[in-house]
């Protein structure tokens, strides 16, 4: 959660994890590798994104 909250007030950083962290031709993650897709880092920036557009600019 404390990562999502991060990655929302940081859209340059959110970005980069969404242009990187994207599958490859067999279904895992081209940055993580191992990792089945969608993997956790791309999860967090997804969740970070509608924090971003829902939650912070109602409390800022
Ligand atoms: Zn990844």
């Amino acid at each position: 959660m404390l990562m999502v909250k991060l990655l929302a007030r940081m859209p340059d950083l959110r970005q980069r994890v969404q242009t990187e962290h994207v599958p490859d031709e067999s279904g895992h993650c081209r940055d993580c590798r191992e990792a089945q897709w969608p993997c956790e880092l791309y999860q967090i920036a997804v969740n970070a994104e509608r924090l971003d557009t829902r939650g912070l600019r109602l409390s800022a």
